[in-house]
């Protein structure tokens, strides 16, 4: 089974095959590679700073050493303090699970969580990822779309998806592959929903909160779902804050307002015993205690959404401006996206179609490149564009 798992298909990879063929074949600079969510601007100069320091000034067997499994309490303590501050919120370090990305924080809340014939719900489109970090539990993953007017809830959907087998629900916010940040309404009429059904089956149902790009919003607020519901449990990640995704570093954090809070955290604990999760990266957790609140240039993002949107627009594209993360999520010019994206190819444009995010219709477009890359591409979008109106 886990060999097929390799082998499913992952559109990713097939395309960052291409990509490599087609640099090789023509000069790199002129393939516009818009399928990839690595980071493009560097890690903040006090984070590498700090890491030197580190390295320079601890002693080699705390530098290098195990910390408890759950992580170092001092970096657990650091974060718990500073969510309080920025959020207003009452967690404890001793709810603060270190983990290895959101990837890890994902499939350890998932296990301490789940079990076979549980349901978890997520938003669709998603993160492509989820299907496979359920499915290892034995749950089942039920994807409900938004609206694709705005990537909001649509929250009679969401409310026929709920029954007495869901357990969890996860979200993503800022979204990846939308861009799109869950606004208050949204965020509002989801807690309203689950917390009538909690009432209605009498048991609770979690919101998994993936949020790799928290930081990553432009002009407008993203809210804080601990703030408005209970039974949450915050995935979080520095990889994309703080362009630091081959680090693996991240944590999980278990809202005090859950009921049962000790005994989910301990169950954390288990899973993250279970898939050899215990001690994050010992260097990358002091790093990041110091850094908390500090991000990459993401101006670079801002500018690049900026440019994009307004060119795809001005030439005939349907968009919804993304308020985060660094993805554009474009209607495809035919109903085919995974077609829409061959005939793409012939410009040079390397797109993600939609299908491989549950759903049909779309293209997700990468911005995390260098804005002279966006520039240059812009012709090909346009001449894209004009091949599909002569059609
Ligand atoms: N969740 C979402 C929505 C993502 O987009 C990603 C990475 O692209 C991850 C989780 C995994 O992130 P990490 O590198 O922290 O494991």
């Amino acid at each position: 089974a886990m060999r097929e798992l390799r082998e499913k298909s992952c559109k990713k990879r097939e395309i960052f095959k291409y990509s490599n063929t087609r640099k090789a074949a023509i000069c790199a600079e002129h393939v516009f590679d818009f399928s990839l969510g690595n980071p493009s601007i560097p890690a903040p100069k006090v984070f590498t700073d700090k890491l030197l320091s580190l390295i320079e000034s601890m002693s080699p067997e705390a530098l290098h050493g195990y910390t408890s499994g759950p992580g170092d309490m001092e970096v657990r303590k650091k974060i718990s303090d500073y969510m309080n501050k920025k959020y207003g919120i009452n967690s404890v370090p001793e709810l603060i699970y270190m983990t290895c990305g959101a990837a890890a924080s994902l499939t350890v809340s998932l296990t301490a969580l789940v079990k076979e014939g549980d349901e978890v719900i997520t938003l669709a489109p998603f993160f492509p990822e989820y299907t496979v970090f359920v499915e290892k539990t034995g749950a089942k993953l039920k994807p409900v779309m938004v609206r694709t007017s705005d990537f909001q809830l649509d929250t009679e959907a969401f409310r026929a998806s709920v029954n007495e087998n869901t357990k969890a629900v996860i979200i993503n916010s800022p979204n990846n592959p939308t861009g799109a940040v869950l606004n208050e309404e949204s965020v509002k009429a989801l807690a309203s929903v689950l917390k009538e059904k909690e009432e209605e089956f009498g048991h609770p149902i979690y919101i998994l909160s993936d949020e790799p790009y928290r930081e990553l919003v432009y002009d407008t607020e993203a809210p804080f779902i601990m703030n408005y519901y209970d039974d949450t449990v915050v995935l979080y990640s520095f990889s994309k804050s703080l362009s630091v995704p081959g680090e693996r570093i991240g944590y999980i954090m278990v809202s005090p307002k859950i009921k049962e809070a000790k005994d989910l955290f301990f169950a954390v604990c288990g899973a993250g015993r279970a898939l050899g999760y215990v001690c994050a990266p010992a260097l990358f957790q002091y790093a990041v205690s110091d850094c908390l609140g500090v991000t990459s240039d993401i101006s670079v993002y801002k500018k690049n959404r900026d440019l994009l949107t307004s060119a795809l627009t001005e030439y005939g594209y349907e968009v919804v401006k993304p308020d985060g993360a660094f993805y554009l999520f474009v209607k495809a010019l035919e109903d085919d996206a995974e077609q829409f994206c061959e005939t793409a190819k012939k410009y040079e444009l390397l797109l993600v179609p939609s299908n491989s995010f549950g759903c049909t219709g779309f293209v997700r477009i990468s911005y995390c490149v260098s804005t002279e890359q966006i520039e240059k591409s812009l012709p090909s979008f346009r001449k894209l564009k004009e091949e599909y109106d002569g059609r």
